[in-house]
């Protein structure tokens, strides 16, 4: 028996992806019919891109579930044709391009890399900076990617503690059910939250105020957990000393945005971490195999969290 998998993302996504998903599918022993184009009512499973032109669902009668290419859902997980189950990426690889640029980003900040690269004779300036034991990080959100990078940063030495909906117990990462208090200790807050109604602005201007004076910020999650005009004040004011922000509620940053020209602002284009074939389609593929063997499937987004 073979299934009808419709590819249902960019046309440079197909290309990338057309061996890996008939590779994975194989190796997991699903028969499967892969394609762009295909007849709606012939669908059994949509391998999805929320910048995908497949914005009605209503016409897909027999398929099974949305399988996202994207870790985040804010794009899809409110479309009200969507009457079937939606699953969200998780994978090794992007995990672990996530923990190589949190981890890389905090230790730029952290060791004063920019300062200390001596240009020219006269910027021979020896400061030792701190060391990890001495400095507090809090992770913003302990999902797959925030738990790994806690973990991470906690492997380096810091001081970690994380904040997520539900209280959890890690052993040697502080855990924080309260905003504020997660806030008032870091010297540095990750922020790894999904962009949902509840998230929106998690970082404002009474919450910026609550950080240590000099505290510093990354956001690789989402745009909206950050109210952009508080964070631009805090940077001018220099209470919040930087912030390193791969995201933003409007991608590309537009050229006018006070982001890009602020001196203690470091601007990545949403890079932090990458869905890559090789890897994702090993958590499709799994997913098909679950679907067809009547087995619950992975990484099922929870409609009404929004995450
Ligand atoms: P998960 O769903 O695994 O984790 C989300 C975490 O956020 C959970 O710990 C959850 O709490 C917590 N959370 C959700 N809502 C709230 C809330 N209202 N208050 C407190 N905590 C909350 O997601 P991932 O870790 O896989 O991904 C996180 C985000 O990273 C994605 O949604 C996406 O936006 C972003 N991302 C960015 C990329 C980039 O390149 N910049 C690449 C990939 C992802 P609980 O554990 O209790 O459920």
């Amino acid at each position: 028996m073979s299934v009808n998998v419709l590819f249902a993302a960019t046309k440079a996504r197909w290309e990338e992806y057309r061996d890996p998903l008939h590779a994975a599918l194989s190796e997991v022993g699903v028969t499967a019919k892969i394609d762009i184009d295909m007849a709606p009512r012939q669908v059994d499973y949509i391998v999805y891109a929320p910048n995908s032109e497949v914005q009605d669902f209503t016409p897909y009668t027999r398929a099974k579930a949305v399988l996202n290419l994207w870790a985040g859902v804010e794009a899809v997980v409110h479309n009200p044709t969507l009457k079937i189950p939606l699953c969200r990426m998780v994978d090794p690889a992007l995990t672990q391009g996530m923990v190589e640029w949190v981890t890389g980003h905090i230790l730029r900040l952290h060791l004063g890399m920019d300062a200390h690269i001596t240009a020219s004779p006269g910027t021979w300036r020896p400061v030792a900076p701190p060391l990890a034991f001495d400095t507090r990080v809090t992770v913003l959100g302990l999902g797959e990617l925030g738990l790994a990078c806690a973990e991470a940063l906690k492997g380096l030495g810091f001081d970690v503690a994380g904040w997520s909906r539900t209280p959890k117990d890690i052993p040697g990462i502080t855990g924080f059910h309260g905003l504020d208090e997660a806030l008032a200790r870091a010297d540095y807050a990750v922020l790894l939250l999904p962009a949902t109604s509840d998230t929106e602005n998690t970082l404002n201007a009474r919450t910026l105020a609550l950080m240590p004076a000099g505290a510093r910020i990354l956001n690789p999650g989402r745009g909206p957990l950050i109210d952009d005009k508080a964070l631009l004040n805090a940077l001018d004011t220099g209470h919040i000393a930087h912030a390193t922000l791969d995201v933003f509620r409007t991608e590309p940053l537009p050229p006018g945005h006070g982001y890009w020209h602020h001196k203690s602002v470091t601007v990545t284009p949403h890079v932090a971490s990458e869905t890559r074939a090789a890897y994702s389609s090993k958590t499709v593929a799994e997913n098909i195999r679950r679907g067809e063997a009547g087995e619950p499937f992975l990484h099922q987004v929870d409609r009404r969290a929004g995450y």
